[in-house]
């Protein structure tokens, strides 16, 4: 789950991280008043969408005057922001931050990850942040520290001082930056997050270290001791299928591609997508059903793979292990007759009561193509999408 740059500076101050003062608005009228409130001469307009990058597509704006500031959130308000992580489509700005300017000397960048090499929690430093930080790495990755933290021991101030020296903060600032570089550990690990970015660490022309932007991912499956955390999702910043799916506890990833997949297991899941491809296809989506599949959820699954207007066909591949397989050709079969299917339906059922299964498909008068194995069933639904189109 992500949150916006406004939930996230809360939750760093929380922890004793230095951030700009600021208050979020959804009107206007509110950005002035949270302006006026904050006082000062230079305030920055900011888009709160579940995206970076938003500083090179005209989400965050620089305003002297009180007025300067509502009319900027009057223009970035409803625009949809197209940025390099947003794909194509952008995303509308449903409300912005506005937060007291900063003098800035100098922006560094500073993140935290759970780095699977280190199997460690993992600071990751660079001397020369910002909206160019992409390209810092691509050119001069030598200029990028990672400092892994040993579970066991947990962080120690010879970690920040590795991070001080390899970023180059000056020396009167070390100790206020190792505060920052605790604080920092504390919130990933309190909040049970998977990733927590600080892009633009800056150095005031007053010579303090403030973050300057925050951003963070959790541990979805760490949500339910997280209640705090969880209060602040904004479902409108997330993929509407995705959420649907896991309302009825299914694994949904939408795709590119025009192949439906529905299947039990996500390693299933993966080689069924892998195959398809395999065969010329493009999968649609990644779906796993999960192992207690019953009629319900494979009727929502179809639900959720026919709601994408890309598909021209659906494969099921289903091991029948903890499930009998006549239990889910029952269920495929009814699901078919409710969302009256018209795209081409592939099956591939193995397992417990296989047999009884694929009688069942053959008889239930719908046009639905049995496979018998993976192999077949990629041939079969690849083949058929591509006659359709023909
Ligand atoms: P994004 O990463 O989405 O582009 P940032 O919050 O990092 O958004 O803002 C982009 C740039 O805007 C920063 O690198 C910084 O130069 C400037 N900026 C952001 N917030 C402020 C602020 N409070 N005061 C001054 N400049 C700011
Ligand atoms: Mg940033």
């Amino acid at each position: 789950m992500n949150i916006h740059e406004y939930q996230a500076k809360s939750v760093l101050a929380k922890f004793g991280v230095a951030v700009p003062r600021g208050g979020v608005a959804y009107t206007p009228a509110e950005a002035e008043q949270v302006a006026q409130s904050l006082g000062g001469a230079l305030w920055v307009v900011k888009a709160q969408i579940h995206a970076g990058g938003r500083g090179k597509a005209g989400g965050v704006k620089l305003a002297k005057s009180l007025d300067e500031v509502k009319r900027l959130t009057q223009e970035m308000l409803g625009m949809v922001l197209v940025t390099h992580q947003t794909g194509p489509e952008g995303k509308e700005v449903k409300r912005v931050y506005i937060e007291e300017g900063s003098d800035i000397g100098s922006e560094l960048y500073l993140s935290v990850v759970l780095d699977r090499q280190y199997s460690a929690i993992t600071f990751i430093g660079c001397k020369d942040g910002g909206v160019d930080i992409e390209e810092v790495a691509h050119k001069t990755p030598e200029r990028i520290i990672t400092v892994p933290v040993d579970p066991a021991a947990g962080i120690q101030p010879h970690h920040a001082r590795s991070l001080a020296f390899g970023m180059q903060i000056p020396a009167e600032l070390h100790g206020d930056f190792q505060k920052m570089v605790f604080g920092f550990y504390e919130a990933f690990l309190k909040t049970d997050a998977s990733q927590v970015e600080i892009n633009p660490l800056v150095i005031t022309k007053q010579n303090k270290l403030i973050a300057l932007d925050a951003k963070f991912n959790f541990d979805d499956n760490a949500l339910f001791r997280q209640p705090e955390i969880a209060e602040m999702r904004d479902e409108s910043e997330e993929d509407p299928l995705e959420l649907q799916a896991a309302k009825f506890g299914l694994s949904y990833v939408k795709m590119d591609g025009n192949i439906g997949c529905m299947v039990n297991g996500a390693g299933l899941a993966m080689a069924t997508m892998d195959i398809i491809k395999l065969y010329g296809g493009e999968p649609a989506n990644f779906l796993d059903v999960g192992g207690g599949a019953n009629k319900e959820k494979v009727t929502e699954a179809f639900k959720l793979i026919l709601s994408d207007p890309n598909v021209e066909g659906i494969l099921v591949n289903i091991f029948g292990g903890i499930m009998r397989c006549d239990i889910i050709a029952e269920g495929v079969i009814a699901a078919a007759r409710e969302v009256s299917l018209s795209v081409p339906l592939v099956v591939r059922l193995a397992g417990t009561n296989v047999e009884l299964g694929k009688k069942m498909l053959a008889t239930s008068g719908l046009p639905i193509l049995a496979a018998d194995d993976l192999a077949d069933a990629a041939d079969k639904i690849t083949s058929s999408v591509k006659k359709q189109a023909a």
